[in-house]
């Protein structure tokens, strides 16, 4: 019987995607620019399910039923126009292309477009979950057209991760929305692990803990609201002891964080969309920051820190703090994400389903927590909200944990322990609730200096100052 899909791109995430795909009793045709890898997955896995492999695409495409379902699970930019480019003309109208790496959105909206007007499918999809997720069901964002998705849906669903017999996988939205999605999920990551990663240098810094004591802090965290995936594995790192040294693991890594670039996507469109998204900017900041070698060079150990760097807390009164900060600090970050989901989602007509975005982070991909569920309850309540921190759930978590949140940023401060991803949330928190904001004295200035108007609390128009001759107020 000819094969029910194929993949095209056997590295780690597309070998194991096509595992899943036969584990799962379908047929899988597989192919891979270079043949080694083509045959070296038959070779070990061939016994797992129906494998059809495929030395170019045209075998590829033939070996398919139609209409047929092809996934690309190649390196992200050229090389997936190179792969389209090559498999656009060996296909026939109402063939189905899913692009499963991580490509940007605004590519999967050209590339969907382009082939939209050949009378193809191009669905760009978001994957989460790394070779893990990828081979034992990964956290699924398809994108592309409804039609498509009534092809494809039965198939991803299968293969995605379930949590209480739900799948994580949800189709977003039409053209770039899934890649979108999955790249705002990156974007929390990145912040989810900024957060943690301050969480535990506060500890450790001003209670002077081990990392084998953090990580059984960690792992206490593990067992309530913060319970999640980064949580879990955060225990696990700082128990590690380093099999050279027989220290800790985590001090003889070099303290440089490397990136990708999907968290800087992230902010990048985030600021295009005018949506703060401080906790993720922070967070590619703090890693942009720990690699800058020469300015930290330059500085560590010249520039003075507080006088007075010890804290007077007690141990587990702190501990509890930090708890509280972190969990805080998280929901803000996920506030903001939402707020860039709903904004780009307006901008480009994806009408996205936002609690449906976190059902399908549950389970299968890095971000996966308990509290999503609380996402999900938060937009089920109410669908307009307009902040997840205005919801009930939201508001009261924050209610109980923000004195604590605002005594470990000061600590952190007074101490000199940099905890960027904590001030910035706290700040965007107490910027959202204030019913006045210093923008007026901003407006001020730049009508003072760029005749640029301001508008007035007491009556609709724009208005501008004569500051430089009798400073009377004339319509704009
Ligand atoms: P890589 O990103 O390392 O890409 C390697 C694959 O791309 C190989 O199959 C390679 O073929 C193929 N390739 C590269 N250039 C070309 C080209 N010009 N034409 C045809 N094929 C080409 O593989 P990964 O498995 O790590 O990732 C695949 C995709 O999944 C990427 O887009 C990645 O961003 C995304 N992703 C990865 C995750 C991860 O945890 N690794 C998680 C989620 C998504 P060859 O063997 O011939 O060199």
């Amino acid at each position: 019987a000819p094969a029910q899909i194929a993949v095209t791109g056997l590295a780690v995430m597309g070998r194991n995607l096509a595992r899943n795909l036969a584990r799962n009793g379908f047929r899988v045709a597989v192919h891979n620019r270079s043949k080694s890898r083509t045959d070296a997955l038959i070779e070990e896995f061939g016994h797992e399910g129906e494998f059809t492999p495929a030395d170019d695409l045209p075998a590829l495409v033939a070996s398919l039923e139609q209409p047929r379902k092809i996934i690309i699970m190649v390196k992200a930019g050229e090389p997936t126009d190179a792969v389209i480019d090559e498999l656009v003309p060996l296909l026939d109208e109402g063939d189905i292309v899913v692009d499963a790496g991580n490509a940007h959105f605004a590519d999967t909206r050209r590339r969907e477009n382009a082939l939209r007007e050949k009378g193809l499918h191009f669905v760009g999809s978001g994957v989460s979950g790394g070779e893990e997720g990828a081979l034992n069901g990964p956290s699924i964002m398809p994108g592309g057209s409804p039609e498509s998705y009534a092809a494809l849906g039965p198939i991803l669903t299968k293969i995605s991760a379930h949590v209480n017999g739900e799948p994580c996988c949800v189709h977003v939205g039409p053209d770039g929305a899934g890649h979108f999605v999955k790249m705002l999920h990156n974007g929390i990551e990145y912040a989810d692990m900024q957060l943690i990663a301050e969480a535990y240098d506060l500890l450790r810094q001003v209670l002077g803990l081990s990392p084998a004591e953090l990580a059984d802090v960690f792992r206490d965290w593990n067992s309530g609201d913060l319970e999640s995936f980064l949580i879990e594995i955060t225990a696990e790192v700082l128990s590690q002891v380093d099999p050279t040294t027989g220290g800790p693991f985590v001090d003889v890594v070099l303290d440089q964080a490397e990136q990708k670039g999907t968290g800087r996507w992230t902010v990048q469109v985030a600021l295009d969309l005018g949506i703060p998204v401080s906790g993720m900017a922070e967070a590619v900041f703090g890693r942009s920051l720990s690699g800058d070698v020469v300015r930290r060079s330059a500085a560590a150990g010249v520039l003075p820190g507080p006088a007075e760097a010890k804290a007077d807390v007690d141990r587990d009164a702190f501990i509890e703090d930090v708890r509280h900060a972190l969990y805080a600090s998280k929901l803000v970050a996920y506030a903001q994400g939402f707020d860039a989901i709903r904004a780009a989602s307006e901008q480009y007509d994806w009408d996205i389903d936002l609690g449906a975005m976190a059902t399908i982070w549950r389970g299968g991909c890095i971000i996966r927590a308990r509290f999503l569920d609380r996402i999900k309850e938060a937009y089920d309540r109410n669908p307009a909200l307009p902040s997840l921190l205005v919801d009930d759930y939201f508001k009261e978590a924050v209610a109980n944990g923000q004195e604590a949140w605002r005594r470990v940023v000061a600590t952190a401060a007074s101490v000199g322990v940099p905890a960027p991803g904590f001030s910035a949330a706290l700040s965007y928190y107490d910027g959202l609730r204030a019913e006045r904001l210093p923008a007026a004295l901003i407006q001020g200035l730049r009508d003072l200096f760029g005749a640029h108007t301001y508008r007035r609390v007491d009556r609709d128009g724009a208005f501008h100052l004569d500051w430089s001759g009798d400073r009377t107020e004339s319509p704009a």
